[in-house]
């Protein structure tokens, strides 16, 4: 009898060292948002998720992408909500290591032909996802919070190409944010200048690694291979303790 009290505590001991084991090493908190969707909102958090894996450090493009072109949209009310969508307006913005890696090498290649890339966003925090939604309520127009975007895990980007020396963006028939149908990538009935433009952003930006979205053809996305976590950390945060 004793012998059996004594395995059964052995038993629960080493239970709960593998527990704790499992729970110190992996264990960074997410809260569920009111979409259920899990969300890490915390600093110390998403410290913890870069420790358990360096790919998912968020990037500042700025810093990391020499000559990179930022006019993001959602800080001014120059967007289709006619709303500034991130309050306070962001000086910077991010994308996690490998995606911004990548984006690097694109625009490296760009420079050699007389071009560079120019931002309208990259990662973006959820609650702005949410805030986008409560204002708009249409999943053509806008992600639906109860998935979390590609933007919202840092792995997205909004972009187009400018020539280098004027700083002027190349024609790619419309502009950003336009939800018809002209801004497929499987439109024809544009100009050859204007589809051999957006041929080089595409090419250039799945040559290395990236994917694209059929209706949009200014965004652009990593695959989410390493369970991404969806992040609502202010820009603040990052730009304070970001590399
Ligand atoms: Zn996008």
């Amino acid at each position: 009898m004793l012998y059996k009290i004594v395995l059964h505590r052995c038993i629960y001991i080493m239970a709960y060292c593998i527990f704790f084991h499992v729970f110190t090493v992996t264990g960074q908190q997410t809260t569920v948002s009111k979409y259920g969707v899990p969300v890490i909102n915390k600093f110390a958090d998403y410290q913890l998720s870069v420790r358990n894996d360096s790919a998912k450090t968020m990037v500042d493009l700025l810093k990391f992408i020499p000559g990179l072109i930022l006019d993001l949209r959602y800080a001014t009310t120059n967007n289709f909500t006619n709303r500034q969508m991130y309050t306070p307006a962001p000086r910077r913005t991010y994308l996690r290591l490998p995606a911004a890696g990548a984006l690097a090498a694109v625009q490296n290649e760009l420079k050699s032909k007389g071009y560079g890339l120019k931002i309208f966003d990259a990662y973006r925090p959820y609650g702005v996802t949410v805030r986008f939604w409560e204002l708009i309520g249409d999943e053509r127009y806008v992600a639906n919070p109860a998935k979390g975007s590609g933007h919202n895990r840092g792995l997205a980007v909004d972009l187009t190409i400018v020539e280098l020396k004027s700083r002027r963006e190349l024609d790619m028939g419309t502009g950003f944010d336009n939800f018809t149908d002209t801004a497929h990538h499987s439109f024809a009935g544009l100009s050859p200048a204007v589809l051999a433009n957006r041929k080089l952003l595409k090419e250039t930006m799945e040559k290395h690694g990236f994917n694209k979205l059929e209706t949009e053809w200014w965004h652009f996305f990593w695959s989410n291979d390493r369970g991404y976590e969806v992040l609502d950390l202010p820009f603040n945060y990052l730009l304070s303790k970001s590399k």
